[in-house]
C-alpha cells in the first residue's frame, strides 16, 4: 500500500498512478475481449466483457483510433472541457455564490475558454494516468467543438467530443416542433460533421419530461443510424430505468448504452445499478474525486456490482465542472477519479486488475464501435 494520506484525503502520488494504469499485457488483452484462462471464470456469464466487432474504433476529435492504443491509462468516460457561461448562469443562476466554484473569479478568463490553461490542465492529467478523456457537453450546454479539437491538438490528449441535449429547460425551442425521426436524423448528421465519438450526456429531470422522454427516443433511434454509443444524466439516478427502457424499446444493445450519475443513489446493495448491468448496460459512477466524504457510500455500490458478478459493467469518470477544481486553482485536476478515488477502492479491497477493468478496459468497450458508412 503506497497511498499516502493528505488530510482524510488519501492520495496517489503520480508514479502511483502511472504504474498502476500502464501496468502492461492485461489490459489491451481484455479491452480487445480476450481474458487470461485464470480470471475467466471469476465474471459471471451474464456480465458479458464482450470483445468490440472488428473494424471498432474509439472516434476522438482528431482520429480514429483501435481501442488498445489508448490502454495505456485511465479512459474517463464523463468529463466536461468545455462549456460556456450562460449555461451556468441558468443552471445554477447568476446570484449564486457557489457560482464563482464553477467558473472562477470575473477577473480571470474562464478555464474552459482558455486553451493555454487546458492545455496545462490536460498535459498533467496525461502525466498521473490519464490516457483519454470524454467531453460530455454539447451545442445546449455552450460547448465549442473547434476549442477541443485546439487543445486535443497542442496538449496531445485525446479527446472523445460528443453531442445531444441536455434537460428539457436546455432543449432549443425548435425541437419542440419536430419529430423524433427527425430530430435523430440531424443529429447523425451532426455527428458524422463534427466527428462525435459518443451521445452524450443525455439527460433527463427527475421525472423525466415528454421532451425528454422524445430526446432519448431520437438518441436511440440515432444510435441507430451511426452505431454511435451512448451515456446519459440521471438526477442523481432517478429515472436510470425508464432510460435503458427506451433504448430497449428501440433494440438498441445494452453494451453501447452508459446510464451515469448512479452514484448519487445511496444504496449499499445496489440494487437499481444491478439490475441496470444485468440488462446488460454499463453503469456510470462519474462524479468522482470529491473526497472521502463525498465518495464514500459509492464504493459499497461498485463492491456489490463487482460481487455480483459486474465488474465489466462499471465506469468510473468525474464529471470535471469546476474551476476550483483544475490544478492552477489548488484543485486536483483532470485526473482526480484516478488519483482521489482509486485509492479508496484498493483500500476497499479492490484489486489492481479490477481497477485497471472499470478504468481502462470497460470504458473502452463502451466506447468503441463500428462506424455505418457515411
Ligand atoms: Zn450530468
Amino acid at each position: 500500500m503506497t497511498a499516502r494520506t493528505r488530510g482524510r484525503i488519501s492520495m496517489w502520488s503520480r508514479r502511483e498512478a502511472v504504474r498502476l494504469l500502464g501496468l502492461g499485457g492485461a489490459g489491451l488483452a481484455a479491452a480487445c475481449g480476450a481474458r487470461p484462462e485464470s480470471d475467466a471464470a471469476a465474471e459471471s456469464p451474464s456480465a458479458g466483457g464482450s470483445s468490440p466487432p472488428d473494424g471498432a474504433v474509439v472516434r476522438t476529435i482528431l482520429e480514429d483510433l483501435a481501442p488498445e492504443e489508448l490502454s495505456h491509462g485511465a479512459v474517463l468516460f464523463h468529463e466536461h472541457m468545455s462549456l460556456d457561461i450562460p449555461f451556468w448562469d441558468r443552471l445554477v443562476g447568476t446570484d449564486n455564490p457557489a457560482r464563482d466554484s464553477f467558473i472562477g473569479t470575473p477577473d480571470v478568463p474562464y478555464f474552459m475558454q482558455d486553451a493555454e490553461v487546458m492545455i496545462e490542465e490536460l498535459q498533467a492529467a496525461a502525466r498521473e494516468g490519464v490516457a483519454a478523456l470524454v467531453d460530455g457537453g454539447h451545442a445546449d450546454m455552450g460547448r465549442d467543438v473547434s476549442f477541443l479539437r485546439t487543445v486535443s491538438e497542442r496538449s496531445g490528449m485525446p479527446i472523445v467530443v460528443s453531442g445531444g441535449y441536455y434537460t428539457d429547460p436546455f432543449h432549443p425551442p425548435e425541437l419542440a416542433d419536430r419529430t423524433d425521426d427527425q430530430i435523430a436524423a440531424s443529429l447523425a448528421e451532426a455527428a458524422t460533421a463534427q466527428r462525435w465519438g459518443a451521445f452524450g450526456e443525455i439527460a433527463s429531470s427527475a421525472e423525466m419530461t415528454p421532451g425528454e422522454r422524445k430526446v432519448f427516443h431520437a438518441i436511440g433511434k440515432a444510435h441507430l443510424l451511426t452505431n454511435i454509443p451512448i451515456f446519459t444524466h440521471t438526477a442523481n439516478g432517478l429515472e436510470a430505468e425508464t432510460q435503458l427502457d427506451i433504448f430497449e424499446s428501440l433494440g438498441v444493445p445494452s453494451g453501447s448504452v452508459a446510464i451515469g450519475h448512479m452514484g448519487g443513489l445511496d444504496d449499499p446493495e445496489a440494487t437499481v445499478h444491478r439490475r441496470l448491468a444485468g440488462r446488460g448496460a454499463f453503469v456510470g459512477f462519474d462524479r468522482l474525486g470529491g473526497g472521502q466524504e463525498a465518495d464514500a457510500h459509492k464504493v459499497p455500490m461498485i463492491r456489490a456490482l463487482i460481487e455480483a458478478g459486474y465488474l465489466e459493467k462499471v465506469l468510473l469518470a468525474s464529471d470535471f465542472a469546476r474551476a476550483s477544481d483544475i490544478q492552477r486553482n489548488g484543485g486536483p485536476g483532470y485526473a482526480k477519479t484516478v488519483t482521489r478515488f482509486l485509492p479508496l477502492l484498493r483500500d476497499a479491497g479492490v484489486t489492481d486488475e479490477q481497477i485497471r477493468t472499470m478504468t481502462v478496459d470497460n470504458p473502452l468497450r463502451l466506447l468503441a464501435f463500428v462506424p455505418t458508412p457515411a
